[in-house]
């Protein structure tokens, strides 16, 4: 199926749901993604995400409006309230789709995982770009070699911050079908990317951020 929508004009964000049956349904989840997030509204976090990361293989690819790391094989995984969720997919939005404190960063990653049922979990990292030529990411853990369907090994601890500390609540996905429930975790430590890598990835100029969309009242949660 040829890509029917996009983040500008006739088939942007806010026709998705008008485009075909399956965005319409997926749009009357209530709880959709991206949100405003603060401190000040949040709950203590009981419960703690338990990262089982390894290095294994991934393959970049394009697939609609971003590059797509994917892990080739099941192998890292979070636990969180009792239930295993399985690295399935990290991508890119520019610039970010949620915003801290009212502060928006340049870019935004998300680690899709899925447990064995299909319900998604998706971690998100927030980016700041420094102008670094070496190509690395969070003060050189990562270089990337960039090219389409390529395959690399790495750890995709390299995307995670230092200080693990994060929001989380329930959403929605951020493109469609923006079905949901997704239980997100978006972590408040801005990492340091360099724009010279992210710029090798990126093939249109133009931003793929969902606008925010309205909390109606869901409770959200911080862990520190
Ligand atoms: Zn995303």
């Amino acid at each position: 199926m040829s890509q029917i929508w996009s983040y500008t004009g006739d088939t942007g964000p806010e026709f998705w749901p008008g485009l075909c049956e399956e965005f319409y349904a997926a749009a009357q989840f209530p709880l959709q993604s991206p949100i405003l997030l603060s401190y000040e509204e949040a709950q203590a976090l009981e419960k703690a995400l338990k990262f089982t990361y390894v290095e294994q293989n991934i393959r970049v690819q394009k697939i609609n409006e971003t590059m797509h790391f994917v892990p080739v094989d099941a192998a890292s995984f979070v636990d969180f309230a009792q239930n295993r969720y399985y690295l399935t997919d990290i991508h890119f939005h520019m610039p970010s789709e949620h915003v801290i404190s009212k502060q928006q960063a340049p870019l935004e990653f998300h680690l899709v995982h899925k447990d064995e049922d299909g319900n998604p979990l998706v971690c998100a990292v927030l980016f700041d770009l420094v102008e670094d030529e070496d190509k690395k990411c969070n003060n050189g853990k990562l270089t990337l070699e960039a090219g389409k369907d390529k395959e690399q090994s790495l750890n995709p601890e390299i995307f995670l911050p230092e200080n693990i500390t994060y929001f989380h609540y329930e959403g929605s996905l951020t493109t469609p079908p923006t079905e949901g429930p997704v239980q997100w975790f978006v972590f408040d430590q801005i990492g340091l990317m360099s724009r010279f890598l992210i710029e090798a990835f990126k093939t249109s100029l133009s931003p793929n951020n969902r606008p925010l969309q309205n909390k109606n009242q869901r409770p959200i949660f911080y862990k520190k």
